[in-house]
């Protein structure tokens, strides 16, 4: 079956699975291949559950008509999602960068909706699969699909470009994440900057931030591209006015009161904000999509309990979003503030010295209690309160209850701090 002939049937069909245990009905069932497991061997169950055919790639599995065998499932989704996209006539923004992708995501997804017909990537469906499946959610009257992509090597974006075919782009932040993959922060600024480079093969437009010197360098001599400054006038304007606990702002004259706790939250409202003014989102729009965006998933959460003031901040963390953090919560007026912070992951050789050089920033900004959790915190050399485990700060703190108090609690998604919750 060729692909365009495979579209047609995704065009009856458009709802793609992938896993037997989310079957819908009439869904199309991709076979995808797994380090664990083959969907080969699910095909059948698939149909048996009602998809309406099953894309495999091993002929032994052939054994009906609603089988359709072809050269390689993923490599198949990848190009369906193409020629899905070319046919569509929606604009493609692509965003991506080292933190805050998902929040930007969903702040610009607020702002376009008010005015256009506009799907995005969901959740943190962010790589090789999750961006086919969302440009495969592009219906018929789609305007604008706004497309996360995430990487932890070099050449992924590049290859997620060549997917998704972005019309737009922003970068987030050149940060210190996943520099085990990228071979450090040199390597992370040319493996983000490849959705520059798609983009500018293409003549299309950049959105960027003009505070950031290394976007700003990066695009000195490129003339398709908006950017917005809080400082330098030939940018849109936009102006932080503080975080209190929440992040506000003001552009052209009309302050914007977000529910976002973090100052690294304004540039995510800044993108969104540009880009609802490129796309002629009246302002009055663009303002009520910013405040009523509430985060979720333990983002920079801010939450009470039992009389603790908690930002949750949980979800992940690298040496950029905890420096950030950090600072962030140092300037909140709040009492008692306690830091509980864990383990960044993936840092590869660095870890020891990110470990080192954040147990130091935490000592030099006076929190009134600071616990460090994990094994990279426990090797620091600090006086500072450690634990090798989750678990061992669980004993502590329930022989030692914690005194109510402000609380910010962020690590790494494998130290599932949120856990700490179940203490207070
Ligand atoms: P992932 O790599 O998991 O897809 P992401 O880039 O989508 O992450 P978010 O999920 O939006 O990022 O935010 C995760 C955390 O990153 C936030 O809770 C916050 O601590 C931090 N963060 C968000 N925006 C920024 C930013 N602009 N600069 C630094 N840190 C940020
Ligand atoms: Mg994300």
């Amino acid at each position: 079956m060729t692909i365009k002939e495979l579209h047609a049937l995704f065009l009856e069909h458009p709802h793609i699975c992938t896993d037997t245990r989310k079957i819908t009905k009439n869904c199309l069932f991709f076979a995808l291949k797994g380090p664990n497991f083959n969907g080969n061997k699910f095909a059948q169950e698939a149909l048996d559950k009602g998809a309406a055919y099953a894309i495999i790639d091993e002929e032994e599995f052939k054994t009906s008509e609603r089988l359709v065998l072809c050269d390689g499932v993923l490599e198949t989704l990848q190009k369906l999602a193409t020629y899905h996209r070319k046919y569509s006539s929606a604009k493609i923004i692509s965003l991506t960068g080292s933190n805050g992708k998902t929040t930007t995501k969903e702040l610009i997804h607020a702002v376009i909706s008010k005015k256009y017909r506009t799907i995005a990537t969901q959740g943190n469906l962010n790589n090789h699969i999750g961006v086919p499946l969302t440009l495969l959610s592009i219906k018929e009257d789609t305007e604008i699909a706004i497309v996360e992509m995430g990487a932890n090597h070099q050449k992924e974006i590049e290859f997620l470009c060549s997917i998704a075919q972005p019309d737009f782009g922003y970068i987030t932040n050149f940060g210190q994440a996943h520099l085990e993959g990228f071979g450090g922060v040199e390597g992370v600024i040319k493996g983000k900057s490849e959705m520059y480079d798609h983009l500018i093969s293409q003549n299309n437009s950049i959105f960027f931030n003009a505070d950031d010197g290394i976007q700003k360098e990066k695009l000195a001599n490129y003339t398709k591209k908006m950017g917005f400054s809080s400082s330098d006038h030939q940018y849109y304007q936009i102006k932080f006015l503080g975080v209190d606990p929440y992040v506000s702002l003001e552009v052209e004259g009309t302050q914007i009161n977000t529910q976002l706790v973090g100052k690294y939250n304004f540039t995510n409202c800044c993108a969104a904000i540009l880009m609802g003014k490129y796309f002629n989102v009246p302002l009055t729009d663009i303002k009520t999509a910013i405040e009523s965006y509430r985060p979720e998933n333990n983002r920079s959460q801010l939450l009470s309990k039992n009389g603790f003031d908690i930002v949750l901040d949980a979800y992940n963390a690298n040496p950029t979003s905890m420096r950030a953090a950090l600072e962030n919560f140092s300037l909140m007026k709040a009492k008692r503030k306690t830091l509980i912070i864990g383990d960044m992951f993936e840092l590869g050789s660095t870890a020891a010295e990110e470990h080192q050089s954040i147990a130091d920033l935490a000592e030099n900004l006076h929190f009134d209690q600071i616990y460090l959790v994990g094994e990279n915190f426990y090797g620091t050399k600090t006086s500072l309160s450690k634990f090798k485990s989750f678990d061992a700060l669980k004993e502590h703190l329930t022989k030692h209850p914690l005194e109510k108090a402000s609380l910010l609690i962020k690590g790494s998604r494998g130290m599932a701090l949120e856990r700490v919750l179940e203490v207070l």
